[in-house]
């Protein structure tokens, strides 16, 4: 399996070397050559295989110079106590006959980027080693607030790298910053940055793609990569979980086996729809993929209308990990719906530079709505879902995964459409207590009240226990206080790698 940018001026890479760069040189993201198939009677043959040996199966595909042995030991170490439960990192739970929960927040900071994350160090050192290289490598991290800190856990004390994670200081829970500020670990940093996340990752961007910079870390034997989901080695881990899913709601008899099923994903970067996109494309029989946005909706419009329009307000909302204008995997996308057409690519994403938005083809914008659905979720119908599937189920969910739930019953509304579905539960409803608590307990809560005491409140209302990574949070001792301007970030970069 060979790599090559969706802007093509590289190709015929091994997945070690695009895990180890993580973006492409030209400016483009790295995208397997050809996306290989799964056939029907294996996707029915993982009815009895564990989480484990289902990801053994899709990582070999697509990470086939990795030596086997060392994928399988990856996996074992990845998704096990303690970092994950020992039964299953990825249980579902089912709501209703067609409604099924994809609980994706196991991992040690409780949300779905664990998933990747604890797998992604794992592979990107051993890149380092298969290329012959000595260099320490130094991963940037742009983050809404949920990256930041899994890459920090997923990176902490891993000899030859350093992590800096960028977030936008106003624009984090306290929750998710006092788990990113009290990180231990001497290689891993976060700084606060004045500004969005789009401002961050603009940021990060314009460091990778500076050669003085590089060079000048080149020659103090440090290499730049990144842990976001622009890093191919972030969205092969999330493939698997679709396809384990599939099997789960097999197993549960759910779905017949075959037969189609639709999936559901709260959306920001379009990280984690696009590994589902790439699981229909192996073969996994999906009927929709369903798009959920918060009010930072341009993804919804996107979808409706083929215009990508990111100069609109920005606004922070109750799921602030979807706070995003610009979804950079949706550049992979467009390469394949495209037919690959890679200077069509370029072309887009030149438009979205210079001018802030572009409009793709109709016939281009066919093809995207045969696969997707979007649609948004306001603040207050979000508050509303959280509620109704408290009082309805007694199952309670965070913010991001309300905005799925509540977008699903607008596409049943829509659509009449009845088909099983998977809704991907991107966090733990504790990591975002504040809104859950306010949904949830019926006579209000004090709004002075601390986010950490709210954490004990609602576990004491709801009796849900609060997951190990969340306990005792304010107890902790904060290590990183930096904070910076968009433009100090590259100085901040090479000050904190001397
Ligand atoms: C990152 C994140 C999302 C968005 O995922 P993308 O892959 O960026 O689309 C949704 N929910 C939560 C809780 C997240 O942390």
């Amino acid at each position: 399996m060979l790599y090559r940018s969706t802007r093509n001026i590289l190709s015929g890479v091994q997945s070690h070397i695009a895990i180890k760069t993580g973006m492409a040189p030209d400016g483009g993201l790295f995208v397997p050559e050809y996306i290989p198939k799964i056939s029907e009677t294996d996707i029915l043959a993982m009815v009895n295989m564990s989480y484990k040996e289902i990801a053994r199966v899709i990582l070999s595909l697509y990470l086939d110079d990795y030596p086997e042995i060392d994928l399988t030991s990856f996996i074992n170490e990845a998704y096990s106590p303690p970092r994950f439960p020992i039964y299953n990192p990825a249980p579902i739970h089912c709501l209703n006959d067609v409604v099924n929960i994809l609980e994706l927040w196991h991992g040690p900071t409780c949300a779905f980027k664990d998933i990747a994350l604890q797998l992604l160090p794992r592979l990107l050192v051993k890149a380092v080693e298969m290329s012959g290289e000595h260099n320490e490598t130094a991963i940037l991290v742009a983050t809404s607030g949920d990256t930041g800190k899994a890459a920090m856990e997923g990176f902490k004390d891993v000899k030859g790298t350093k992590v800096i994670v960028f977030y936008p200081e106003e624009g984090v829970s306290e929750i998710q910053k006092a788990q990113m500020i009290t990180q231990q670990g001497d290689n891993v940093f976060a700084v606060g940055v004045h500004g969005n996340f789009d401002d961050a990752q603009s940021g990060v961007k314009a460091i990778f793609g500076d050669s003085e910079i590089n060079r000048r870390l080149g020659r103090d034997g440090i290499k730049l990569s990144s842990a976001n989901s622009i890093n191919w080695g972030r969205l092969v881990p999330q493939i698997v979980y679709y396809f384990h899913a599939y099997a789960s709601c097999m197993k549960l008899g759910k779905v017949n086996p075959g037969a189609k099923i639709n999936f559901v994903v709260p959306t920001g970067n379009f990280g984690n729809i696009l590994a589902a996109y790439y699981a229909f494309k192996m073969g996994l029989p999906v009927n929709k993929l369903i798009c959920a946005s918060n009010i930072n909706n341009v993804l919804t419009d996107f979808i409706s209308v083929g215009t990508y329009n990111s100069i609109r307000p920005f606004h922070k909302t109750i799921s602030p990990s979807m706070d995003i204008l610009i979804s950079s995997n949706l550049e992979r996308l467009l390469f394949d719906i495209s037919g690959e057409d890679e200077s069509y690519v370029t072309h887009l994403m030149e438009r979205l530079k210079l001018t802030g938005a572009y409009t793709v083809s109709s016939n281009l914008r066919d093809n995207i709505s045969e696969y997707f659905w979007g649609g948004y979720s306001t603040e207050s119908s979000t508050l509303e879902t959280i509620s109704d599937i408290y009082r309805e189920y007694g199952y309670l969910i965070d913010t991001h995964t309300a905005v799925g739930i509540d977008v699903y019953d607008k596409y049943v509304i829509s659509t009449g459409d009845m088909t099983p579905t998977v809704i991907t539960s991107t966090a733990s409803p504790f990591k975002f207590c504040r809104s859950v608590a306010e949904a949830v307990i019926p006579n209000g809560i004090d709004a002075v009240i601390d986010e950490f005491k709210l954490i004990d409140l609602l576990s004491e209302k709801t009796g849900i226990a609060i997951p190990d990574g969340l306990k005792a949070l304010e107890e902790k001792q904060a290590k990183h206080l930096i904070t910076c301007q968009q433009n100090e970030m590259a100085s901040v970069v090479e000050n904190l790698l001397k």
